[in-house]
């Protein structure tokens, strides 16, 4: 058995964090290291996928419930617009490998991809 994964743990109330909104399968938090003025992370609560190419093929609803749910969350608690990312491979910044979507928004960087 592999160790929950820190969102995991998350969900179960067993390391604090304000829950901003959830559906039946998707829950949002604040990243706790803030990398933008506005800066959420849309996770699934299923732990099954650890990034977003596993979801893409296994359960492409979900992925799209995500994208639905950060564009609300973006509405809800910044301007509207945003950056998706999904930080896939360590090599790419992956450190939790639960997929999570980013969802960056506020005074960011014109035409730079790095949020
Ligand atoms: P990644 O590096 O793409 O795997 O993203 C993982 C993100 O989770 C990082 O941006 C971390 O700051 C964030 N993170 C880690 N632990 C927590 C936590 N307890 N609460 C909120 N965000 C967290």
């Amino acid at each position: 058995m592999t160790e929950p994964s820190v969102f995991t743990r998350i969900l179960r109330g067993e390391i604090p964090a304000e829950i901003l909104s959830e559906t039946e399968n998707v829950f949002v938090i604040r990243d706790i290291a803030p990398q933008a003025p506005l800066h959420l992370l849309v996770i699934p609560k299923t732990a099954e996928y650890r990034d977003v190419t596993e979801l893409a093929a296994g359960d492409p609803a979900l992925l799209a419930e995500m994208v639905a749910v950060a564009k609300d969350a973006a509405a809800e608690h910044g301007s509207g617009d945003f950056r998706l990312v999904f930080n896939t491979g360590s090599g790419a910044g992956q450190t939790v490998f639960h997929v999570h979507a980013h969802v960056l928004g506020g005074d960011l960087a014109e035409g730079s991809l790095g949020g």
